[in-house]
Formats: C-alpha cells, structure tokens, sequence
C-alpha cells in the first residue's frame, strides 16, 4: 500500500502519521523547506471547543500530534475574550518535533517537493481514480490512494486579487512556489469563503519580535502567556469582518491589542500599520515577525473548499482524500489534525479494499465533519468559516449538548458511540 499526501502542513502530518502506523508506505510532499504549514506561526490549542474535538481524538486512539504538542506547550489554560482554557505551544519547536516522529514512524518526507500535475488520472463513467501525480522536478509518484492536504493558503494570485498583495508570509511563495491543489488538478470544483464581497478570507493574526516589545509586555508574557493593551481611540484599526478566524471577531479584538506567548508575540489582528502601532505605550519598538509585511496586510485563505463525503473521500474521485482546511473552511490546528487522521485511516482502508469509516455523529468531531459537508452544499454555507473555538460552530457545539471538558464524559461518548481507540486498531 503506496499512500501519497500533498502538503505537510497539520493536516498533512496527522494524516501521515495515521496511515504509517497503520503499516502503509507514506509518502509526505511539502513544498517548502519544513512541516506544519500556516501551523508553524500558529500556537493556540484547546481552546474552548477544541478541547472536545481533542480529547475525543485522544479516545479514539488519534492523539499522537496533541502528545507531541502538549510536549511544547508554554502556557496553559490562558484566557483571553471569549476565549476559554487555551494552551500556547512553541511554534518554533513544534514543527520540528513533528518531522522527527513521522521520520522516525517511517514516513517518507520530501521537503522542498512540490505537486504541481497529475500524471496519470483513469476516468470512467463519471469516476476518476488517481494514478500518479509529478513533482516539480518531474519525477512520477504513484500511490493507490492519495490525500489532497494542501491547505487553502495563497498562491500570490490570491493574495494579489483579494489581499494586499504578497506579504511574506509563512508559506514563502516567492521561493517555494505558490500552492497546487490536488483536487483542482484532477478537475475538482472548489469553493471560496466570501468576506464582504471579497474572495476568501484574511488571516487573523501576525506575529511581533519578541525582543522589539518593552519589559512589562514581555513581562505578562513570559508569566501569563497573554498580555492585553488599550488601543487609544484615534488609532483603533476594525478589520474583524474580514478575518478568517471568526471566533476572534469580537468587538474587543479591535480595541485591544492581544498578544500572546508562543515564542513569537502572536498578535491577534490581521494587521495594523507599523506607523501606528508604534504609538501604543510599550509597543514604540515594535517589528513583525510574521507576515513580514504585517503593516501592510495579510495573506489570504479559503479559496479552495471540495465537496467531499463524511468519510473525507473528495466527491467525485475513488482514491482522493481531502483534509485540513479544505474540507469546508474548517480553521484551526486541531480541525486539521481532526481530519488529517480520518483522512489517512480512510486512505489505508481504500488501499486494502476495505469500507470507509466516518466519525460516529454522537461526537462533536462526527457531527462537525458532516454539518460542515452540508453547509456545503449550500451558497450561504461556503461562505461561512468554521471552527470548534467559536463563532457558528462551536454554538452549535453548545446548542447540542456537544461542548465539555470533562474527560470521563468525553471517554464515555466515544465509548458508546464506538469509536474507542478505533485508530490505534488494525482494520
Ligand atoms: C497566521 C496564522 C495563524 C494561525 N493561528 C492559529 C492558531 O493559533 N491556532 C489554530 O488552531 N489555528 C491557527 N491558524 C489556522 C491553522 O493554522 C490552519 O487552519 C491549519 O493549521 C490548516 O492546516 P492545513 O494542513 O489544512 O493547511 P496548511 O497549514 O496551509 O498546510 C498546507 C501545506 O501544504 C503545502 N502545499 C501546498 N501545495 C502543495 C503542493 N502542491 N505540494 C506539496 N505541498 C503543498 C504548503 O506548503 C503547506 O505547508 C492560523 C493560521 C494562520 C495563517
């Protein structure tokens, strides 16, 4: 069994991971120099409904990136608005860790490996079946099911078209070349979140020096993980209708400057203009860390949403798997792990000819999977963005009795439903 995964960011990784231990080759491309993706300036987890899906995974027997995670962590429970017992990993540690594991679970990781055409695509009666798909160098990987992992970040045109332009990011297009769909490769029709009648969506969040902040930040920082100042009046920036990370929409995100310790100084804005961050008492020296050009703008994402089954399987196609953001605008590290598994049990359980497996709908991971595909369907739900941590989602979650933090309660869900340790065993 040949497994082929395009893109290492969480998704990518989780999936990986899954479809290893379940004694597949693996076969991992990551376009650019390191894994993790949008995740390698991320850092939040476990907050509010995050922690269900977590703890879930954990049950079920998919935990293995939260355990790498929770290794990282540098600060837990840290509250900030509307934002419940949230743990702050290292972002960059995190990353690495990650490589080491998946290298040592026998993964084949090729960094610097761009997907960029299909090479063999067997079509019949409406079905399509993926063969082998080229990397930027020309050579041929075959694989007897695949995983489209790569995220819904960029390419610069997106961020030219919808954006600000390019503005340094994370993904580093201008050197590693933009992002490739798998599923687009292979004629898959993809969807775009829409925010104020523009394509997509606006990161939500940029990341600050550290060492560029004054002492008493880095202060509340280093002790509390979290520190919040005042905006004065005539410098507040209101870009929260065109984020994608809904859950940080909240008045408060635009009166306030949130940072957070996850190595980086992770700032809750989309962007704020250098000029006048500077004149916030205690941020007179500030610089971006990420986006380079976070003064400017911020890079652009969900464009590029499928249609896909319960089971992850990409409408339309025998042996593509989607998973990570593009299974529905779904945000977040933990809603990519949280597909990136399914994805890769259900990619190995293809190759052995064996039925597909969804998340049983009592969990708040199953009932997500399969809103979201709804929502889909629908012209009103492709423009939404979800998330366990906040905004329709997690109301949702709350609504239905789904949203706990109780372990025991959490265990005895999946039991019933189950699912219980069901990744860790053979099918
Ligand atoms: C600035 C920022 C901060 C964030 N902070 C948080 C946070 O604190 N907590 C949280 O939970 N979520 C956060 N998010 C959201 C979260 O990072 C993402 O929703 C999630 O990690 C997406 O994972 P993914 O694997 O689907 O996609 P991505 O992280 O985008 O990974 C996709 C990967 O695919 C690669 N790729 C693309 N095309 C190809 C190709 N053709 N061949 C090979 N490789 C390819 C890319 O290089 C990339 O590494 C943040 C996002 C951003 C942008």
């Amino acid at each position: 069994m040949q497994i082929v995964i395009a893109g290492g960011g969480f998704a990518g990784c989780a999936a990986a991971l899954q479809a290893a231990r379940m004694g597949a080759k693996v076969i991992l491309a990551e376009r650019t120099d390191m894994l993790c993706g949008t995740g390698a300036v991320g850092g939040i987890m476990y907050n509010n409904g995050r922690y269900t899906a977590a703890g879930e995974m954990t049950a079920m027997g998919g935990g293995q990136l939260f355990f790498i995670i929770d290794q990282n962590i540098r600060h837990r429970n840290v509250e900030f608005f509307g934002q419940a017992h949230a743990s702050l990993f290292d972002v960059a540690k995190t990353g690495a860790e990650i490589e080491r594991t998946l290298r040592r679970a026998g993964v084949d990781i090729r960094l610097k490996t761009r997907i960029i055409s299909v090479h063999h695509l067997w079509k019949n009666e409406g079905k399509q079946r993926l063969m082998a798909v080229k990397d930027q160098y020309g050579a041929v990987i075959e694989g007897d099911a695949f995983i489209d992992a790569t995220g819904t970040g960029g390419p610069p045109s997106k961020c030219r078209g919808y954006g600000r332009g390019c503005v340094c990011c994370i993904l580093r297009c201008p050197v590693f070349g933009g992002r490739v769909s798998l599923c687009d490769l292979c004629g898959i029709e993809e969807f775009s979140a829409k925010s104020q009648g523009k394509e997509g969506a606006i990161s939500g969040s940029c990341s600050l020096m550290k060492d560029s902040l004054a002492p008493q930040i880095v202060k509340s920082l280093d002790e509390q993980g979290v520190a919040i100042i005042d905006i004065p009046k005539d410098l507040i920036e209101d870009h929260l209708a065109l984020k994608a990370c809904r859950q940080y929409a909240l008045p408060e995100y635009a009166t306030h400057i949130v940072l957070l310790d996850t190595g980086h100084a992770k700032m809750m804005a989309p962007w704020f203009p250098l000029e006048k961050l500077r004149k916030i008492p205690g941020l007179e020296w500030a610089r971006y860390e990420d986006p380079y050009a976070g003064g400017e703008g911020n890079s652009v994402r969900l464009t590029a949403s499928v249609l896909r089954e319960d089971t992850l399987l990409v409408r339309g196609m025998e042996n593509l798997f989607c998973a990570g953001e593009k299974t529905g605008n779904f945000v977040g590290h933990t809603e990519a792990i949280v597909t990136g598994v399914l994805a890769g049990y259900n990619a190995v359980r293809k190759a052995m000819g064996k039925s597909l497996w969804a998340y049983p709908q009592q969990t708040a991971c199953g009932d997500a999977i399969r809103w979201i595909g709804q929502q889909m369907e629908t012209e009103a739900g492709r423009r939404e963005k979800y998330t366990f941590s906040g905004s329709v989602l997690f109301d949702r979650m709350k609504e239905k009795g789904l949203y706990t933090t109780d372990m025991g309660q959490i265990r005895q869900r999946v039991g019933m439903a189950g699912g219980e340790n069901i990744f860790a065993l053979m099918p």
